[in-house]
C-alpha cells in the first residue's frame, strides 16, 4: 500500500498519509489542504526488522517492573 509523505504549506507539518482511496488529503494539524507532496522514502521490505515491536526475545512490561523493584531492594 503506498504511502505518501506531505508537507502542509501553512503550518510547514510533515505528515505520511496512506492514500488507499482517491480522498482529498488535509493537514491533520490546520485543516489545511495546500498540501505539498513529498517523495516518498517508504519501502515495503518486509526483511527490514527493526519495526518489529512483538519480538517475543525482548521482555515484556511485568517482568522490567519485576525486575527493576528487585534492583531497589
Ligand atoms: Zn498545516
Amino acid at each position: 500500500m503506498p504511502i505518501f509523505e506531505f508537507e502542509c504549506k501553512d503550518c510547514s507539518n510533515k505528515f505520511e498519509e496512506l492514500t488507499k482511496v482517491q480522498e482529498k488529503i488535509c493537514c491533520p494539524q490546520c485543516k489545511s489542504c495546500n498540501l505539498r507532496k513529498l517523495i516518498s522514502a517508504f519501502s515495503t521490505n518486509s526483511n527490514d526488522s527493526k519495526c518489529n515491536w512483538g519480538d517475543p526475545s525482548l521482555p515484556n512490561k511485568q517482568e522490567f517492573e519485576r525486575i527493576r523493584s528487585k534492583d531497589s531492594e
